[in-house]
């Protein structure tokens, strides 16, 4: 692969309103140039400043030599026959994520990654495998969910309703989290109403439980909370999602009741892969509903996603089922999630695996 050419001009993709003001002032130019270009960047979508007709000649000439809109570098982009699309996103660093649009009838989600990798290793995940690289920037986080936008020719900035791409869940590489600046930094600019405007109840946030930064999390995005929560008990959560060790089952969920979307029309959404032999009795559905007592809550159970070399298999249809039913009888929604895009690698819990496994014997032919 070509080595990327070393440009040292500022991004403008990722910078506050408030950064963006400050890097107007330093050219010499009026704090309200930035509505402007927030206007041209988040609304319609523009990285030629030639474009951006309402600042004037000498701005769109001078700003090229300083400043750049860019997107991430698309390495791959694949189609699954399912409607399901992913990317495979590059920096100028050379560092890759991967991003997934999962369409459906009217509207649809971006799945967004927060992190190159993720420290955290929970055995049924295939990123958790990969060795961690590094947080994604601002930029770089929004600059995904704009590049998918860009395949979509959803540009300008459509109205409510109107839009393929109309949800965002963080749910893609990394734990959201641990990059928690960044992330709400990238949030905001994404939910501003003057440019990209996708509201905070149309942004679902996973975590696989880093209590302190839950309740950030809710005071200052107030977004959708979702937890990868897996297993019922902590000697079990304690090897398949280690950072339990930390902050057990029974910490993590005060921090859910005190959530301040924790109120029936916004439910936390609480995930469960399902694992055959390892968290999917009866009894463990039980245990579920009755630790859930009193959140308003949606169980989310996941079909696990095979990856080469995974140490688990799915659960049997008839065991999801029975399983759902019991979640469903005690009062819960329990939606199954169909698994999407699994022919081209996108489903939960796999990206990043079929790159790699094409660059580990890159001398045969990538036949997946
Ligand atoms: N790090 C965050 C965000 C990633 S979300 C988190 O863990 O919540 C990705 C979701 O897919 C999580 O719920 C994760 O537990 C789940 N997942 C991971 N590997 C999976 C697999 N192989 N099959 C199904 N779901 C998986
Ligand atoms: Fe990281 Fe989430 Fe995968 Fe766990 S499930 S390893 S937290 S990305």
């Amino acid at each position: 692969m070509d080595a990327p050419i070393k440009d040292d001009r500022t991004e403008l993709v990722g910078l506050s309103r408030q950064e963006l003001a400050e890097e107007m002032t330093k050219l010499g130019e009026k704090p309200f140039r930035a509505k402007q270009l927030w206007h041209w960047i988040y609304h319609q979508g523009k990285t030629d400043f030639a474009e951006m007709t309402t600042l004037s000649k000498d701005v769109r000439a001078k700003l090229p030599e300083t400043h750049k809109v860019t997107r991430p570098g698309i390495a791959t982009e694949q189609t699954s026959e399912d409607g399901t699309r992913k990317w495979l996103f590059n920096f100028a660093d050379g560092k890759e994520v991967e991003t997934v649009y999962i369409p459906e009838t009217d509207r649809g989600a971006v799945c967004v990654s927060s992190q190159v990798g993720c420290t955290l290793a929970c055995t049924f995940c295939h990123t958790g495998t990969q060795p961690m690289v590094r947080n994604l920037t601002a930029g770089e986080i929004v600059g995904q969910f704009m590049a998918a936008r860009d395949s979509y020719d959803e540009w300008p900035t459509p109205q409510d309703g109107g839009r393929m791409l109309s949800n965002i869940v963080m749910m893609g590489m990394g734990e959201p989290l641990f990059n928690y600046e960044n992330v709400a930094k990238a949030l905001t600019i994404i939910m501003d109403g003057e440019g990209i405007s996708i509201s905070k109840r149309r942004i679902t946030l996973s975590t696989s439980g880093i209590v302190p930064e839950i309740e950030r999390c809710g005071d200052e995005l107030g977004v959708n909370l979702a937890i990868s929560l897996h297993a019922v008990r902590d000697d079990l959560r304690d090897v398949i999602v280690p950072i339990n060790k930390k902050w057990p089952i029974s910490e993590l969920l005060d921090a859910c009741r005190r959530y301040p979307t924790s109120s029936n029309a916004r439910r936390i959404t609480f995930e469960y892969v399902m694992l055959k032999g390892i968290n999917d009795t009866d009894a463990d559905a039980y245990e579920l509903v009755n630790l859930l007592r009193g959140i308003p809550a949606k169980i989310n159970l996941i079909p696990f996603n095979p990856w080469p070399g995974a140490p688990y298999e799915c659960s049997s249809n008839n065991r999801i089922r029975k399983f759902a039913d019991i979640v469903n009888d005690a009062g819960y929604s329990s939606p199954v999630r169909t698994p999407r895009g699994r022919d081209i690698m996108a489903a939960c819990g796999q990206l990043k695996s079929a790159t790699e496994r094409v660059r580990k014997f890159s001398d045969q032919p990538a036949t997946s």
